[in-house]
């Protein structure tokens, strides 16, 4: 039996393989079993930031991995500790909870804001606002914060306490947040699975500074948007706000699971000793490799992750079958004429992978791709959606 055969048979239905099998790869080029090659516009779904097996990531875990792979949170190690205040020195941030994926560390920034409002406010106050087609994650919490009503269906009762609110529209959110007695407001930037829809910079800001005043805690889930992927540190760096909770996952750990959710000085002390845990969260090869990661995300290399964004537009607006481009950074979505599962299986056949999110073609290269890589997977695209 093939392995597509064995896959087919024994995994779990949840995912709708291409039909590709993937065996090696560097940096953005991957090779599938036939020995043909693939410019990667995906990365893993936004995962490995700087590539596949790329030198400097698999140096620093393959180091710890031949140290010590796992000791559980009841010791310490080094690179569990020196992530946490890398991640608190480049944001400002004062505590870091590490977890494994997007979804824990989202369950993470929920727990400490109701924590904080039931001892603040009351344990009524729990009520988490999100928005309308955003994305959080699979967990039943994190799927009742997705404003994505076909994500539920099936899966009720779903955890009580979220309701939803459209996009930019900050009356709205204001009047729901005044009916509700509300713990949370909690914000993609950029919002991925929904469209690659960036958030106006008025209403995040008009927002922000309305859960300051009401002492409601401000959650900025940056699972996809985080770490360089929008051009800046954290997208919300891009909006001139100081998010209470900030979430990430994905490019944190270039390609191993981790999350991290930050905790700002108000929040930083609401979990105490057994309020919340995880058994593999800040696994020492994880944190490697994700210290490693963060280290490189310097401005010199931001600025250059902002130009090949640019290089990126410039390119696709206006194109022939391309009605519009939006997004941030390196993570950019393309509305095409098409059906985006047409243009994807045309570039698929030309070698290059995308990523759809909704009805558009989306694109998270590895944020070290190199520009002429960018390019010619660019041309692909671009002749790809004629
Ligand atoms: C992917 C994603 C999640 C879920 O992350 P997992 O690691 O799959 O649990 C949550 N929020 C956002 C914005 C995401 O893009």
């Amino acid at each position: 039996m093939s392995v597509k055969q064995i896959d087919k048979e024994y995994v779990a239905n949840t995912y709708n393989r291409f039909d590709v099998q993937i065996v090696s790869g560097k940096g953005s080029l991957v090779y599938d079993e036939n020995g043909k090659r693939y410019i990667d516009m995906g990365s893993g779904i936004g995962v490995t930031s700087f590539g596949i097996a790329d030198d400097v990531w698999t140096a620093a875990v393959t180091a710890q991995l031949s140290q010590v792979q796992h000791m559980s949170n009841l010791y310490y190690t080094e690179p569990c500790a020196r992530l946490a205040k890398l991640l608190c020195e480049k944001t400002g941030m004062k505590k870091v909870f590490f977890a494994n994926s997007g979804a824990e560390a989202n369950e993470c920034a929920i727990k400490v804001a109701r924590k904080y409002a039931a001892e603040k406010k009351g344990a009524e106050y729990s009520t988490v606002i999100t928005l309308v087609n955003s994305f959080h994650g699979r967990t039943l919490t994190t799927l009742a914060a997705t404003g994505q009503d076909h994500f539920h269906k099936l899966f009720q009762p779903l955890t009580p306490g979220f309701v939803h609110t459209p996009a930019n529209d900050t009356e709205a959110l204001i009047k729901l947040a005044r009916e509700n007695k509300t713990a949370a407001i909690m914000i993609e930037c950029v919002q991925g699975e929904g469209g690659v829809m960036s958030l106006d910079k008025d209403f995040v800001k008009a927002i922000a500074d309305f859960a300051k005043k009401e002492d409601i805690i401000l959650i900025v889930d940056e699972v996809q948007t985080g770490n360089g992927r929008t051009g800046e540190l954290y997208a919300y760096m891009n909006y001139g706000i100081e998010p209470d909770v900030v979430s990430t996952a994905k490019g944190i750990g270039g390609g191993l699971p981790l999350g991290a959710a930050l905790l700002s000085d108000k929040v930083q002390n609401v979990l105490g000793y057994g309020d919340h845990g995880s058994t593999f969260g800040g696994n020492p090869v994880c944190c490697a490799g994700a210290v490693s990661i963060i280290e490189r995300l310097t401005p010199e290399f931001l600025s250059e992750v902002k130009e090949k964004s640019r290089a990126v537009f410039a390119a696709l607006e206006g194109a022939e079958g391309i009605d519009s481009v939006s997004g941030m950074g390196l993570m950019i979505g393309i509305k095409t004429a098409k059906p985006a599962g047409e243009v994807l299986k045309k570039c698929m056949e030309n070698g290059v992978l995308c990523l759809t999110a909704k009805d558009k073609v989306r694109l998270l290269p590895a944020l070290n791709i190199p520009m002429y890589v960018l390019m010619e997977a660019v041309e692909v695209i671009k002749n790809a959606c004629k």
